[in-house]
């Protein structure tokens, strides 16, 4: 039985060219997970696809696939949503751009994961829209923790069981999510990141929130800069490798 799926909500995470007219297309498609499509004549700008396939392009696509196996065809594309802010302005591209390695680090093939579409369109449509770029980034790093089930974990200190005050500063363990409070930290500097006490309460404010909230959390200054920090090192431990367009900011204290 051929597999058809009509108006389907899908950010595209890659394109590249397939022989002299084609384009094979990787999709983050709602209820289905990634995908990857071929798109017959987009690369001879047929109109039904002409500027539809850019990198975080919103599109609602319907796609066939005829039998086990084989690849999944683009039969149409329907703009929902450019995101042109991403093209025009170099600080959103940047951070979209580390948002899209995320997305295809972290998303497979047909996996359904609809948290994960949510927050990746709830961060573009933020960038798009002016939101601080560096707001944005933080908060999709706190959730993407939490929607991959690698929450970090603030309750108690790692070493002793206790939970610090709310005001005491911890150390955050990128190799582990977890943390050590002051007292336990000595001999602890390798690998471990200070936390000042309201950026774990932002943190953990931010993680029980549902995505589409997220707009009212605004971290700044060191807060915002230890969450970055956190959030960029926890992510390179948990993947095993490095974050490339992390770079491409020069360096993350360009961003910060
Ligand atoms: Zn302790």
């Amino acid at each position: 039985m051929p597999v058809i799926r009509s108006d389907l909500p899908a950010l595209v995470l890659d394109s590249y060219d397939y022989g002299e007219s084609d384009k094979i297309v990787v999709f983050f498609c709602q209820d289905v997970g990634r995908i990857s499509a071929l798109a017959r004549g987009a690369h001879r700008s047929k109109k039904r696809f002409v500027n539809k396939l850019e990198i975080f392009t919103f599109l609602q696509i319907t796609y066939s696939k005829s039998r086990a196996g084989s690849l999944f065809m683009l039969d149409e594309a329907e703009l929902v949503n450019s995101f042109i802010s991403l093209r025009t302005d170099l600080t959103s591209y940047r951070v979209a751009s580390i948002i899209r390695e995320y997305m295809l680090l972290t998303t497979r093939e047909t996996s359904d994961d609809d948290q994960l579409f949510q927050l990746a369109l709830w961060a573009l449509h933020s960038l798009n829209t002016g939101i601080d770029q560096k707001q944005v980034l933080a908060l999709f790093m706190i959730k993407l923790f939490d929607v991959l089930g690698y929450r970090p974990d603030f309750s108690v200190c790692q070493s002793c069981g206790t939970r610090p005050a709310s005001h005491e500063e911890v150390l955050f363990n990128v190799q582990g999510g977890t943390m050590i409070c002051k007292k336990c930290s000595a001999g602890h500097d390798q690998g471990h990141r200070l936390l000042a006490a309201g950026t774990t309460m932002m943190i953990s404010a931010v993680q029980q929130q549902p995505v589409f909230r997220l707009n009212r959390f605004k971290p700044s200054g060191t807060v915002l800069e230890q969450i970055l920090d956190c959030s960029y090192n926890y992510s390179r431990h948990l993947f095993q490798r490095d974050i490339h367009s992390w770079k491409a900011l020069d360096s993350r204290k360009n961003l910060l």
